[in-house]
């Protein structure tokens, strides 16, 4: 994310004002770079990951870990750091493989929490096979670089949220008092977001139009001591700085769950993110439309956040609680009061799985499509009188429901449309698990689209190995021309049951039966061309007929280990193995082909079972630990030994020794990798 130039940020009411004057000029912004690019063509197939940060302090003596605040400083070391600003060379692989000589140096950003950091790839990565194997050795460069660039007792880590974020006492260093005027938060201080304006008044603008605090509540884990109902013992109902102190009192922390109050309990969180170029507008779109249903997939399979506030939560995955942490929808948007002043009832947050599809692909029946989509007609109707086709306009006219949060006065005085930063401001605030990225103004780059759901792993091992299995699964799409549409609102059905405890193992999810045809798959499945019984030749005729039959037909419910090994009836082929039977068809050299294994090994075994998500390792870590008390409560001092083994284990993988022997049910998670 860059940092735009520093302004005068309007508070709510004031931005709430030139709302329309943001849009309008975004909407112009827009209908600039689509006639721009919309016939841009033979973009390279260039992809990039983003990798984000917890930063702690942590040392053997002190019974404490905290969550370090000094992001400004560590990104000034990193930037004044004149050997970085040169190219730099990276580890070996684990396989072996020997790296390109230099790269450029990775890319350090900062992030909302001043306790994260996000990393990049120097460069984005190309189409050869053999760029896949820098990614890992990259990623390792990247957080042996940010930990160079650290205190001696800080650290870089990846889980996804620090567990005892908010809790009662000190989890900061420095240390600040909450209940700050822009959060108002009884668990977190202000000093927690990134001081840059746009955070404070992001997180305070959101509240202000929300007209009172995000709640952001989770179910607590019932555990055999859990006191049952269950209060959340940390909320202070006797609280008066701020009007907004009376939302406990109004009921906004209710029995059972884990109340949490703050933007910092969601953005704080952290994630790995990949972004793919396509060759054109007509494959950006393809690839958005059919990489959404595996959205809810792919975070079941990462899922690494079972811990909120210093408790045992209920869920596995960290997506509805960043849904809800920025959450700026009205009461009457949400549909508690009549619409008087907004203008419609909103569904979803911002902050949520994507709600349409985008592609003139044939094979899409409107019946996938959401008949209750909510989007500004108005809006729409520009962009069709500006030459934008239906599908497209409709998408963009949904995200620009929205208000944009926080306003440049500046930004305001003259509309240059060699600029995005006013559409900009509407689509980088529309957090869907899908982004489509126009080109820039300048256009030097194609039309993009990001994968958002993932939630980090903890080591970079596991990183590279989802990175890469996303950008394998791209290209078997596109060379098999596969088909994974369902009903945009059963991905949204998916992406709940995502949340669920252990849901890559214990749920089903709605899943497109037949990949190749466009036919029901029920009975023989005539007419399938399975890349199983083909091999790299089935291209020729994968182009299939529009669709016909029931579109209930062409679903049902599978496991993720069906969606990703295949089901035992063999009906449905599985994502590794057509990625095997795609890596099969190409041209890719032994060396490589033994590092994508391994890859794609760890994945099938976490969908399996054989091995454990983070988020099934840190339960079990925290029930094995001989102080916890099966209440649901994780100590300061389970805290402590939780992001000690993770900092160990990464010490391992910056070692290149494995992570055999790390007792903890560490071989659980991690295997004999
Ligand atoms: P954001 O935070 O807005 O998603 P970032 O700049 O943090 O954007 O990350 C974008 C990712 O996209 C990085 O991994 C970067 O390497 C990658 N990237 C940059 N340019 C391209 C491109 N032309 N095509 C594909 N990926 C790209
Ligand atoms: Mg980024
Ligand atoms: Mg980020
Ligand atoms: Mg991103």
């Amino acid at each position: 994310m860059g940092l735009l130039a520093l302004g005068t940020a309007l508070d709510w009411p004031e931005a709430k004002t030139k709302a329309h004057h943001v849009r309008a000029w975004g909407i112009k912004q827009l209908l600039e770079i689509w006639n721009k690019a919309k016939v841009k063509e033979r973009d390279a197939m260039l992809w990039g990951d983003e990798v984000e940060y917890l930063v702690v302090t942590y040392s053997k003596d002190d019974p404490k870990v905290l969550l370090s605040l000094r992001q400004a400083d560590i990104l000034a070391a990193l930037a004044g750091d004149k050997d970085l600003a040169k190219e730099v060379t990276p580890p070996a692989s684990p396989g072996g493989t020997k790296p390109k000589d230099k790269y450029p140096s990775p890319v350090f950003h900062p992030e909302f929490g001043r306790f994260m950091l996000e990393a990049t790839p120097g460069k984005p990565w190309g189409i050869d096979f053999k760029e896949l194997l820098h990614v890992e050795p990259d990623m390792k460069l990247r957080r042996a670089i940010a930990k160079d660039h650290m205190l001696p007792n800080e650290y870089p880590i990846t889980l996804t949220t620090f567990p005892r974020i908010g809790s009662p006492g000190v989890f900061t260093e420095p240390h600040y008092p909450v209940s700050g005027p822009k959060l108002r938060s009884q668990f977190v201080p202000d000093e927690i977001a990134n001081p840059h304006i746009r955070f404070p008044t992001l997180a305070a603008n959101i509240r202000s139009r929300r007209g009172r605090k995000v709640q952001v509540n989770v179910p607590v884990f019932r555990d055999e001591n859990t006191p049952w109902p269950w209060k959340d013992p940390t909320v202070n109902y006797d609280l008066h700085n701020w009007p907004e102190d009376d939302d406990v009192r109004n009921g906004a922390a209710p029995d059972n769950f884990i109340h949490m109050d703050a933007m910092a309990f969601g953005m704080g969180s952290c994630c790995l993110q990949i972004t793919f170029q396509a060759k054109n507008i007509t494959e950006g779109r393809k690839m958005y439309d059919q990489l959404s249903p595996l959205g809810p997939i792919l975070l079941a399979l990462t899922a690494a956040t079972p811990i909120y506030k210093g408790f045992l939560a209920d869920t596995d995955v960290r997506w509805n609680q960043i849904s809800k942490a920025v959450d700026d929808r009205t009461a009457e948007e949400l549909g508690e009061k009549p619409l008087q002043n907004d203008r419609w009832r909103i569904p979803k947050s911002r902050y949520a799985s994507n709600s349409t599809y985008i592609s003139e692909d044939p094979r899409l029946r409107e019946e996938y499509l959401d008949p209750n989509l909510v989007i500004d007609p108005e809006i729409k109707q520009q962009l069709l009188d500006g030459g934008m086709d239906d599908r497209l306009a409709t998408h963009f006219a949904h995200l620009f429901i929205r208000d944009p949060i926080v306003i440049f006065n500046e930004d305001l005085e003259v509309l240059d449309l060699s600029k995005t930063d006013h559409f900009e401001n509407i689509q980088s605030t529309n957090w869907q698990h899908m982004r489509f990225k126009p080109p820039p103004a300048d256009n030097n780059i194609g039309w993009r689209v990001e994968f958002r759901p993932m939630e980090i792993q903890i080591t970079d091992f596991e990183n590279a190995a989802f990175s890469v299995f996303m950008v394998l699964i791209t290209r078997v799409i596109l060379s098999f021309d596969l088909n994974f549409y369902i009903p945009i609102t059963k991905v949204d059905e998916n992406m709940e049951t995502a949340h669920k405890r252990d849901a890559v193992l214990q749920e089903k999810f709605w899943f497109r039966r037949n990949l190749f045809s466009s036919r029901p798959s029920r009975g023989s499945g005539s007419g399938t061309n399975t890349p199983r019984s083909g091999g790299g030749g089935s291209r020729a005729n994968s182009r299939p007929p529009s669709p016909v039959g029931p579109v209930e037909d062409e679903y049902k419910l599978m496991t993720v280990n069906e969606v990703i090994n295949g089901d035992e009836e063999g009906e449905f082929p599985g994502l590794i193995p057509l990625v095997e039977s795609y890596l099969d068809s190409v041209n890719v050299d032994v060396a490589t082909r033994c590092q994508l294994a391994r890859y794609l090994d760890l994945i099938r075994k976490r969908a399996n079972g054989e091995l454990w998500t983070a988020a099934r390792w840190i339960r079990e870590f925290v029930k094995g630990h001989e102080g916890y008390r099966r209440d649901s409560v994780v100590s300061e001092e389970v805290n402590k030994d939780l992001v000690g083994k993770v900092i160990e284990i990464g010490e391992r993988e910056a070692r290149g020794e494995g992570f055999k022997g790390l007792g903890r049910g560490v071989e659980k998670l991690l295997g004999g990798f």
